[in-house]
């Protein structure tokens, strides 16, 4: 195909045989920068409000979608309520789990952002949609920057 014949079927262009070699670099951003630096560091969240419209978004963003202006950091305790949740009794390959875990979308508090995570710590026949909880890190000398610092959420006590 040449650039200047006319395509009447998008299928062929979606048409591959073999392999396709991607290769790619993902970056977390500066906003997501900031906020892993400041989980691994100090275990302390980051949120980013919107100087215009009060947006808060989590994760943070440098800039509001809604009308593209700058945002400021702000903290925030990691706390949230369950917005939902789903109890996993099998695992990636159909056997059935020892132990059914718990994942849930959590509305973190002082935001309008949400993180779908693992809830631990309490049984499913307990959760409930509202359910305060809040996050539990690794030990500071294992955080790494990354999500998995957090290892799940638990009601809070
Ligand atoms: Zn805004």
């Amino acid at each position: 195909m040449v650039f200047n014949e006319k395509i009447v079927n998008p299928a062929e262009l979606r048409h591959v045989e073999g392999k396709i070699e991607l290769y790619w670099i993902y970056t977390s951003g500066e906003a997501g920068d900031a906020f892993f630096k400041k989980l691994r560091d100090e275990g302390r969240f980051l949120a980013a409000k919107c100087r215009k419209c009060g947006h808060v978004f989590f994760p943070p963003r440098l800039y509001c979608e809604f009308d593209f202006s700058d945002t400021e950091f702000v903290e925030i305790s990691g706390e949230g309520c369950v917005k939902a949740f789903s109890v996993v009794s099998y695992d990636a390959d159909g056997n059935r789990m020892e132990k059914p875990e718990i994942y849930a979308i959590i509305e973190i508090d002082g935001t309008d952002g949400s993180i779908i995570h693992l809830l631990s710590e309490v049984e499913p026949e307990t959760v409930e949609i509202g359910m305060k909880v809040q996050p539990v890190l690794k030990p500071e000398e294992e955080r790494e920057g990354r999500i998995t610092d957090i290892l799940y959420f638990k009601p809070v006590s």
